[in-house]
């Protein structure tokens, strides 16, 4: 499975802590994320996170994009509640692709755990 891995950056520390408290799960996964997001994610935990463009240079339709190619199949996308994004119209697009899609979104640090535990639940499938 492929998991897409996106944090504001409000919420980074927020998506390390989350990854790093599954990282047994996440380990058996491809892991893509937003630019910087995955950096922060190779500095910070063990596991190897592909990174492609940051978000406000079009990450997030990358991941958008992979999506809509049955090519991502469970999503992370912290979003901090608090500050406009300047690619918020990107960021609109992504959760709209992902329902078209039937893909999971875990938008917070809670949502993320609940969807991981029934990945580890019933051996991988979303
Ligand atoms: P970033 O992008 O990981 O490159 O910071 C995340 C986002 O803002 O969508």
């Amino acid at each position: 499975m492929r998991i897409a891995l996106i944090a504001h950056d409000s919420e980074k520390p927020e998506m390390i802590g989350s990854v790093t408290d599954h990282e047994g799960i996440l380990a058996a996964h491809d892991l893509i994320a937003t630019g910087t997001t995955g950096s922060r994610l190779n500095e910070g935990t063990g596991l190897e996170v592909t990174p492609l463009a940051s978000g406000p240079l079009g990450g997030d339709l990358m991941i958008g994009s992979a999506v809509a190619n049955d090519a991502c199949d469970a999503a992370f996308s912290f979003r901090d509640p608090m500050t406009a994004q300047p690619h918020e119209p990107d960021v609109s697009a992504l959760l709209r692709i992902c329902d078209v899609h039937g893909i999971p979104l875990a938008t917070n640090r809670a949502s993320a755990a609940a969807l991981l535990a029934g990945l580890s639940d019933d051996g991988g499938s979303p």
